[in-house]
């Protein structure tokens, strides 16, 4: 359905695919802006459910709920990319989606999001499709060691990435790639792709808002420490060269307007020891390494996201302090205390009862105020 550039009067009700706790922060900024939110996700006791107006829990793959869904939202968004095709294309029919399917659909799948990248000047690993064993060891040989194979679909945190340091290790790279039992593509584009392994200086992540009126707003960009696969800090500022924050903030821009996307986008980008910055990956939705701007900044992720995909203006994402965010992963959260007991640390719980190992529990931002 053709997208209503009208801003939508408070009251209405923002339509939210998932249930984690993005969706959870997306809800309390829609509140702020005294909007109603309505999550549909298929689990039970999600963190978005606690603070959401409304719940659906219902498969993504429901027509009967999503038709229902459809006629109870005024837009619909998401706050992750696996929503499945279908799904999307059956909401576009019904009401407006934003950001639209087809951003969802390159973010998706590393081969598209890595050709999309190329197409408008922004600089990639090196990488290539493949499909069988013998196109990868011949990848392998093509690119050099090291390398990693990753499935080009469904892998997040680590999941279903392989690292290859040597040309032997194919076989076994590619068995635990089939392993992982990532789907062969739906549309026929390759089923993994191998990527050079980038000895990067550090990597750092830039998040745009894109308005109905093409408005594009960027967040500085942040830089992330991962741990086990797992995000761990976002500090901001990045020790990088002025010319390289300027440059990731225009391809992240860049890359918003030709997608045509309303709400977010967050790029992910590894940083040469050279200062160049090659993108890694993207997602149209709010992003874990935009946390900090929740407290350190004019306006956040969550909140910008609210006004583009309602049609309200922009606005300026102005940074007043320096900031940490640490995220809480698993029994990290036994911490809380201590960051309870610093006026600097800004902690934020999603409401997980249970404190798995590698599970997102909260988040805690921690800044350095600049005085003067
Ligand atoms: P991804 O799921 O692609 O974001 O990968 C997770 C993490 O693995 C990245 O944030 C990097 O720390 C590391 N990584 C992934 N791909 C590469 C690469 N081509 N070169 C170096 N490190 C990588």
């Amino acid at each position: 359905m053709a997208g209503a550039t009208a801003p939508l009067a408070p009251g209405a009700t923002i339509g939210i695919l998932g249930g984690g706790q993005l969706g959870r922060m997306l809800a309390l900024a829609a509140a702020q802006f005294g909007y109603k939110t309505h999550v549909l996700c298929p689990e039970a006791d999600s963190p978005a459910s606690h603070v959401a107006t409304n719940t659906t829990r219902a498969e993504y793959t429901d027509e009967k709920a999503l038709a229902a869904f459809a006629k109870a939202v005024d837009v619909v968004t998401y706050e992750f990319e696996n929503v499945p095709a279908a799904t999307a294309a059956f909401l576009e029919k019904h009401t407006t989606v934003r950001p639209s399917w087809r951003a969802l659909e390159i973010a998706q799948d590393r081969a598209k999001e890595k050709t999309f990248f190329t197409g408008i000047g922004v600089g990639t690993p090196p990488w290539r499709g493949v499909n069988t064993e013998a196109e990868l060891a011949r990848a392998v040989a093509e690119i050099g060691t090291p390398c990693v194979l990753k499935t080009a679909r469904l892998g997040y945190d680590g999941k279903g990435q392989a690292k290859i340091l040597k040309p032997q290790d194919t076989a076994t790279a590619w068995a635990a790639i089939v392993g992982a039992k990532a789907k062969p593509h739906p549309d026929g584009g390759p089923f993994a792709v191998l990527e050079g392994f980038v000895n990067f200086a550090c990597e750092i992540s830039v998040i745009v808002a894109r308005g109905v009126d093409g408005t594009v707003k960027a967040f500085e960009p942040a830089e992330n420490v991962h741990t086990n696969h797992i995000l761990d800090t976002s500090t901001v500022p990045a020790r990088v060269d002025a010319g390289a924050i300027e440059r990731a903030m225009a391809a992240t821009s860049l890359a918003a307007a030709k997608l045509d996307l309303v709400g977010l986008l967050a790029v992910e980008f590894f940083v040469t020891k050279r200062g160049d910055i090659l993108a890694n990956e993207m997602a149209p939705r709010p992003h874990n390494s935009g946390h900090w701007t929740m407290d350190a900044c004019a306006t956040d992720q969550f909140q910008q996201m609210v006004r583009a995909v309602c049609g309200l203006p922009l606005v300026e994402p102005s940074r007043f302090a320096n900031v940490t965010m640490k995220n809480l992963i698993g029994d990290d959260v036994n911490q809380l205390s201590a960051y309870l007991a610093d006026p600097h640390a800004h902690v934020h719980l999603y409401g997980k009862a249970e404190a798995r190992p590698g599970r997102k529990m909260g988040h805690v931002n921690v800044l350095r105020l600049q005085k003067g």
